[in-house]
C-alpha cells in the first residue's frame, strides 16, 4: 500500500501530484532548493526537505538525495512528474532496488523509449507507422552517410538518439551542409545530454503535432483517453494544446488508437504514457514515446473526465484500471494555454516577484499554477509559471471562453506570454484550425518583418 509519496520536482506539477494524493488520503513529502522554499506545494506538503543548492543538478537531478529523502521521511513511492528525473531509468531503478516504488513504468521500458532510435525499431516491430529515417545511429563513413541521406531524400532532419526538449535537432536542405550538421548535432548532444549518437528522418515539411495518451495498469489492461492537437510550437515547444484534434481523417486516427493501445500492452507498458506522432496528408509517424506524465495532460483530463494523476497513483499501488475502453466518453473540446514567465516579443525568461495577481474563473475554466501574490519566480529553473485550460461543448466555444479567460488574466511585476496567446487564440488560422507546427514561427517572423 502507498501511504506517502515523495514528489520529486517543483511548480506547478508538483501542486498537481500533492492534490491527487490528498484526494486519495496519501501523505506528501515536498523536496526542494533553497530558492523554492516558499512553493505552494512545499508549504501545502506534510512533510518538505531542502535536498540542495539552486543548482538542480545538485538537488532536483541527484538520485541519492531524494533516494535519502525517501528513506529519511518513510515515504513509499516517488512521483517524478516531468522533466528532471522523470524519464531517467537509472533513478527508476535505483529507486526500486532501494525498497522505494518508482511511479511510471519499468525501467526498462523507460531505457528503450528513451533512447529515440531503439523506440522507433521498437514501435516498428508493433505495427506503429514510424517517419521513414535511419535504422540506427548514424556511421562514421561520411559517404555511407550521405547514401542515407539520398535514400531518404532531402530535406533530413538529423536528432539526437537521447535528445528532448526540442534540443539536439537540425533540419539540412541539401548534401553540403550534411557532415557540418551531424558535427554540430553531435557536440550539442554530448554536452546537452551526455551521448553523442545521433540519427536520421525524413524532416515532414508541413505536419501536425498529434499524440495519443495512453493508461496501463500492472495487470495487462491498457486503455486511450483519445488524442491531442500540440501543433502550436515555437522552437519545437509546445505553446497550445487542444484536444480532440480536429480535421482528421477519421479511419487513420482510429487505427493509430488502437496501435497505440496494442503497442503498450506488448511493451508491458505501465501508468500514463504518450505516443507522439507527426500526422501528414491523412498519415501518422511515430517519432518517440514519453513514459511520463506531460504537462498538456489537463486538456485530455477535461474532455474524458478521468483525472490521469490519480490514476497513475492507482495504478501504482498495483490496482486495476477503473475504466475499461468502452467507459472512455470524450465530451466538448479542451485548450490549454501554457504560460511563461518570459518577454512575449523576444522570449527572453522574465523572472522576479509577482506583485500582483488575479486568475480567471468561471464555467469551464481550469489553471493549474503555483503561483500567488508576492511570490518570487526564480531565475533558475524552466518558465512556466500556469495552464489555463478552457472546455466548452464546441471548439469554438472552448476558444471563445479562453478568449476572455485571457482577458481576465492580471499578472504584475514580471512579463508574460499572455499578450502572445490572446493574438494566438483570436488569429484566424488558429481559429479554423488550419495549422502545423510551423505556423507560429512563420506568424512570429512575419511580424518581425512588418
Ligand atoms: P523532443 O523529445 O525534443 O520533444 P520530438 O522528437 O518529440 O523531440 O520532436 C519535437 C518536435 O520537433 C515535433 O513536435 C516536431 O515539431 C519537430 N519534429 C520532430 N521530428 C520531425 C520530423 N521528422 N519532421 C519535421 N518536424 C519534426
Amino acid at each position: 500500500m502507498i501511504n506517502k509519496i515523495l514528489i520529486a520536482n517543483r511548480g506547478e506539477i508538483a501542486l498537481r501530484v500533492l492534490r491527487a494524493c490528498r484526494e486519495l488520503g496519501i501523505k506528501t513529502v515536498a523536496v526542494h532548493s533553497p530558492a523554492d522554499r516558499n512553493l505552494k506545494h512545499v508549504l501545502l506538503s506534510d512533510e518538505a526537505i531542502c535536498i540542495g543548492p539552486n543548482d538542480s543538478n545538485k538537488s532536483y537531478l541527484s538520485i541519492p538525495l531524494i533516494i535519502s529523502a525517501c528513506g529519511m521521511t518513510n515515504a513509499d513511492a516517488v512521483h517524478p512528474g516531468y522533466g528532471f528525473l522523470a524519464e531517467n531509468e537509472d533513478f527508476a531503478e535505483q529507486l526500486e532496488q532501494s525498497g522505494f516504488t518508482f511511479i511510471g513504468p519499468p525501467a526498462s521500458v523507460i531505457a528503450t523509449m528513451g533512447n529515440k532510435i531503439e523506440a522507433k525499431k521498437t514501435m516498428g516491430k508493433y505495427g506503429v507507422p514510424t517517419v521513414p529515417g535511419s535504422e540506427s545511429a548514424l556511421p562514421e563513413d561520411e559517404n555511407e552517410i550521405k547514401a542515407i541521406a539520398n535514400k531518404i531524400g532531402y530535406p533530413v532532419l538529423i536528432k539526437a538518439a537521447s535528445g528532448g526538449g526540442g534540443r539536439g535537432m537540425a533540419i539540412v536542405q541539401e548534401e553540403e551542409d550534411l557532415i557540418q550538421a551531424i558535427q554540430m548535432t553531435k557536440s550539442e548532444a554530448r554536452v546537452a545530454f551526455g551521448d553523442d549518437n545521433v540519427y536520421m528522418e525524413k524532416y515532414l515539411e508541413n505536419p501536425r503535432h498529434i499524440e495519443v495518451q495512453i493508461l496501463a495498469d500492472k495487470h495487462g489492461n491498457v486503455i486511450h483517453l483519445g488524442e491531442r492537437d500540440c501543433s502550436m510550437q515555437r522552437r519545437h515547444q509546445k505553446v497550445i494544446e487542444e484536444s480532440p484534434a480536429v480535421n482528421i481523417d477519421e479511419q487513420s486516427k482510429k487505427e493509430v488508437l488502437e496501435v497505440c493501445v496494442e503497442a503498450s500492452r506488448k511493451l508491458k507498458y505501465v501508468g500514463a504514457g504518450t505516443f507522439e506522432f507527426l500526422y501528414e496528408k491523412g498519415k501518422f509517424y511515430f517519432i518517440e514515446m514519453n513514459t511520463r506524465i506531460q504537462v498538456e495532460h489537463p486538456v485530455t483530463e477535461m474532455v474524458t473526465g478521468i483525472d490521469i494523476v490519480k490514476e497513475m497513483l492507482r495504478i501504482a499501488n498495483g490496482e486495476k484500471l477503473k475504466y475499461k475502453q468502452n467507459d472512455v466518453y470524450f465530451r466538448g473540446h479542451a485548450i490549454e494555454c501554457r504560460i511563461n514567465a518570459e518577454d512575449p516579443d523576444t522570449f527572453t525568461a522574465s523572472p522576479g516577484k509577482i506583485d500582483f495577481l488575479h486568475f480567471p474563473g468561471g464555467n469551464g475554466i481550469r489553471v493549474d499554477s503555483h503561483i500567488y501574490d508576492g511570490y518570487i519566480v526564480p531565475p533558475y529553473y524552466d518558465s512556466l509559471i500556469a495552464k489555463l485550460i478552457a472546455h466548452s461543448t464546441t471548439r469554438n466555444s472552448a476558444i471563445s471562453k479562453m478568449s476572455h479567460a485571457l482577458d481576465e488574466i492580471l499578472i504584475s511585476g514580471i512579463k508574460t506570454n499572455v499578450p502572445l496567446h490572446k493574438s494566438l487564440i483570436l488569429d484566424n488560422v488558429f481559429k479554423e484550425s488550419n495549422y502545423n507546427i510551423h505556423y507560429l514561427t512563420q506568424k512570429l517572423k512575419n511580424k518581425l518583418e512588418q
